[in-house]
């Protein structure tokens, strides 16, 4: 294992941060190259923990001889992030600054890389890197993006591992990638896939993929673009040991059924559930202010016109049901019980598409 300390210098004066990413097996090792990194929205620990626990496994099996491919492992990906407290809360998901999404704006590198292959002799993934290297970093927040982007652009498989506010664990990826991502549904027992062709905003699995559909599209070619998916390991509060030591034999049997560690992996289980688009998650909101009290749990198939639970107005005393309008497959809701109305509480994963254009909260 070689650990590289990855140094962000900070937008003031004085101010500096810093990660650490972990590399396992050899730089020409045949075998495919995973890059997993957890933590991008700070606060979110249950992929830190089994990020760390892997990290362990790994070293012991790199002992073993039994790495056969390359794993980049970033277990704490943004120390920017990490020190956002402010009157003993912590804000993990924007950058303080400038309000951005920690999981957005990563860089449209195709149109320079194009440029690249039609003038030079070099792969895909070089001349991406190539053209990364060449944008600006003037700023704590492109510097760190880049940083993280330089390690994920030249792996096969990519794993964003995030968490939600409270949910089963499910998962984010293209509808290009339906099988590779029906074995890591089955390997994680993920209880709902959701899938589109572009998600919108740029998120750090779905840029990577836009990267190599734009490069598609302007060269004219079919490329093999690498597996890139966002895993959410269910609700924020999730953080065990116990969850982290199956999520973790899941994470090895998947790196071992695609051949990263040597050994029987056995056949991948199969998913709990098939995947569905993106498109066709219903994005349930708060009808009006006030207090939310759920009644329905998560983590089960509901039919149209089911009540989650009401919105209570302690001044008048009203009840305001929270309906979902369409079937599908509740995977996630919002842990505050404070809401605005407007404001998305529930998440369900349905069939048929509702939605288009930007597909991901803010
Ligand atoms: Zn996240």
């Amino acid at each position: 294992m070689i650990r590289i300390e990855h140094q962000l210098p900070g937008d003031m004066p004085g101010h500096h941060y810093q990660f650490y990413s972990y590399h396992f097996g050899a730089p020409d090792a045949g075998g495919p190259h995973v890059y997993l990194q957890a933590g991008l929205h700070a606060d979110e620990l249950p992929g830190v923990l089994l990020l760390h626990r892997l990290r362990q496994r790994l070293a012991a099996l790199e002992e073993a001889g039994r790495v056969r491919g390359r794993v980049t492992l970033v277990p704490m990906a943004n120390p920017v992030g990490m020190a956002q407290h402010w009157q003993g809360q912590h804000h993990g998901r924007f950058a303080a600054g400038s309000g951005e999404n920690f999981n957005r704006h990563y860089p449209d590198l195709s149109a320079h890389a194009a440029q690249l292959l039609q003038r030079e002799e070099m792969t895909v993934k070089q001349a991406l890197l190539t053209a990364l290297a060449a944008l600006p970093g003037d700023t704590l927040l492109q510097r760190l993006r880049h940083s993280l982007f330089t390690l994920a652009l030249p792996a096969d498989y990519v794993l964003d591992v995030h968490c939600d506010s409270e949910a089963v664990l499910h998962l984010y990826a293209n509808h290009r990638h339906a099988d590779a991502v029906a074995g890591l549904a089955g390997w994680l027992q993920a209880e709902a896939s959701l899938l589109c062709d572009e998600a919108g905003g740029m998120s750090f699995d779905d840029a990577i993929v836009q990267n190599w559909r734009r490069l598609e599209a302007g060269l004219g070619l079919s490329l093999a673009i690498p597996f890139a998916a966002t895993v959410e390991l269910r609700g924020v509060a999730d953080v065990s040991d116990t969850l982290a030591a199956g999520d973790e034999a899941g994470l090895l049997g998947w790196l071992t059924g695609i051949g990263v560690i040597s050994g029987a992996a056995g056949n991948a289980p199969a998913p709990p559930r098939a995947a569905t688009p993106l498109a066709a998650v219903e994005c349930v909101t708060a009808p009006q202010g006030g207090v939310l009290v759920y009644q329905a749990d998560y983590g089960q198939w509901l039919p149209a016109g089911s009540q989650l639970g009401y919105v209570l107005d302690p001044h008048s005393g009203a009840h305001t049901p929270l309906l979902n309008r369409h079937a599908g497959y509740y995977f996630a809701r919002v842990a505050g019980r404070l809401v605005n109305a407007g404001t998305e509480v529930a998440y369900l994963a349905g069939e048929a598409a509702l939605r288009s254009g930007m597909l991901l909260s803010a």
